[in-house]
């Protein structure tokens, strides 16, 4: 494997990996930098000097981070947060003592790193990094929590003991939230991947309408209903554009593509009223009728369907392009499977071509 590029690193930015966007890595970034610029004041208060100067990095931390952000170097970002926060509880433990509960603020770092863990295609080097860093957080909390009950943390500023507990509280709080908000913005973002992929194995990339596999569920699920509600019409119809090779080979690829979405588009004229359709293959699209109207009604709409997409004035460099489709179709008879009533339709269709094409054939 060669080297990373930089194509590869923007393509994992913005596919997959990064489950927070820039603004969200900023806020985090700034609200970071906020707390330890107020904490600054909290342990000049107590007087506890190693805090003070180990605080100053913590914020400067956050300053590089927000450079970075901007930057959009995100992975480093992370690892520079999650190593402040790191050092930052391991220091405030041994000198201000296990009974502030600075340690429980590894509960929320090891959720927001180990939640990218179970992102598919996160590539092996990180993913090998989190774990390593995952263990490394739990032994932490394991031998701070060991060493702060036996006393040999050399905490020599001993903070007040209600002061203790109140801190003790507050880091509890900040532990869960942190748990919270990552725990939701993950799931936020998979939620919308879901979405994503979702819709991507349901609809056609060119023409944006649904696919062959979303429409052959549809009749599939509209065929089973037939056999237990007998209410409501049910019938199919294939499309096929007319001469579209000749379209093709006439005016380029690129027109026929545009001419495949103009004539989807003239499907929607019919959405409002039922109709439900989908790219069958290539220049072909199933239809199926609204299940409101009769078998004749249905061939009215097809008839419409096809003098609308006859009247379409398409253009391409100045050229006007003709286009037309034949239609076939067919309407559900009792125990015809989801093949024969779309072989029926395709006969239908086949004579609509055989005899001049431009037609719909109802039967
Ligand atoms: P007929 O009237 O008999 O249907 O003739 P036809 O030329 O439409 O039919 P044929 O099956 O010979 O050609 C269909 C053409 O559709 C061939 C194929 O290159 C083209 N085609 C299929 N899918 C696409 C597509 O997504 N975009 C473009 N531009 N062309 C496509
Ligand atoms: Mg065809
Ligand atoms: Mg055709």
């Amino acid at each position: 494997m060669g080297e990373e590029t930089l194509r590869d690193r923007t393509y994992k930015e913005i596919s997959n990996g990064d489950y927070l966007d820039n603004s969200q890595y900023m806020v985090v970034a700034v609200s970071l930098g906020v707390t330890h610029f107020l904490m600054e004041f909290f342990y000049i208060w107590i007087g506890c000097t190693p805090m003070i100067i180990i605080n100053i990095f913590s914020f400067l931390s956050y300053v590089v981070s927000v450079f970075l952000i901007s930057k959009r170097r995100h992975l480093m970002t992370v690892w520079i947060m999650e190593a402040e926060i790191f050092l930052h509880v391991i220091f405030a433990s041994i000198f201000l003592g296990i009974k502030c509960g600075y340690h429980l603020w590894l509960f929320g770092t090891f959720s927001s790193i180990f939640l990218p863990f179970f992102i598919p295609n996160l590539s092996k080097r990180p993913k090998k990094q989190i774990g390593v860093y995952a263990i490394t957080i739990v032994l932490g909390f394991e031998i701070l929590v060991f060493l702060g009950k036996h006393g040999y943390l050399p905490t020599k500023y001993n903070v007040d003991e209600n002061l203790a507990e109140i801190l003790y509280y507050i880091n509890a709080a900040l532990g869960f939230i942190s748990i919270m908000i990552y725990t939701s913005i993950y799931n936020q973002r998979m939620a919308m991947k879901n979405e994503e992929m979702t819709y991507v194995a349901e609809h056609d990339s060119l023409t944006g309408i649904f696919n062959r596999n979303k429409i052959q569920g549809i009749l599939e699920a509209e065929i089973l209903r037939k056999g237990d509600i007998k209410e409501g019409n049910l019938s199919v119809a294939i499309l096929d554009v007319d001469h579209f090779k000749q379209i093709n080979d006439t005016y380029g690829h690129l027109t026929g593509d545009s001419v495949l979405k103009s004539i989807t588009e003239c499907f929607k004229k019919y959405r409002d009223k039922g109709l439900i359709y989908g790219r069958w293959g290539g220049e072909e699209f199933l239809l199926i009728s609204p299940e409101t109207i009769s078998y004749d009604e249905f061939g009215e709409m097809l008839e419409d369907l096809r003098m609308t997409v006859e009247a379409l004035q398409l253009t391409s460099g100045g050229e006007t392009i003709k286009a037309s489709v034949s239609i076939g179709a067919a309407a559900y008879e009792e125990g015809l499977s989801m093949d024969k009533l779309v072989q029926r339709a395709d006969e239908r269709l086949y004579i609509a071509k055989e005899s001049g094409r431009n037609k719909v054939i109802v039967g």
